[in-house]
């Protein structure tokens, strides 16, 4: 059973399938779906997809064939999370919430809410 499914959504050349098809777990390991991607912080990039994998499913409620499409690891580029510009907007944020208005300084940690200012001015204001 297990190989005569193996054989049918076995097409490397893509002859039956018009991709490359692979059966479950069957696929060479350059090509990954876009889970599997993600995972690695990647992204699929320019490329389309490169192959698939199909493999039998027996959930109840939708049995049938499922399609997972793989892309080729190689032609990947990084995930586009925080770029430069972003991060430097934020650490400008976090720098704000730490510079105290009164003494003008970044004291290293965020500023209590309710004062408003550094400890020390907040000390010196209550004096
Ligand atoms: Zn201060």
């Amino acid at each position: 059973m297990a190989s005569r499914v193996r054989a049918r959504f076995w097409d490397p050349t893509g002859d039956r399938y018009g991709i490359p098809t692979y059966p479950w777990k069957m696929a060479p390991s350059h090509l990954r779906t876009l889970r599997q991607l993600t995972a690695e912080g990647l992204r699929p990039g320019g490329q389309g997809v490169q192959a698939q994998v199909l493999w039998c499913s027996r959930r109840y409620g939708a049995p049938g064939v499922r399609t997972a499409y793989l892309y080729d690891v190689r032609f990947a580029l990084p995930k586009r999370t925080a770029t430069l510009r972003q991060r430097a907007a934020l650490s400008k944020a976090n720098a704000a919430r730490r510079t105290c208005p009164e003494c003008l300084t970044d004291v290293g940690y965020v500023l209590p809410r309710h004062l408003g200012t550094c400890l020390d001015c907040a000390e010196e204001i209550a004096a």
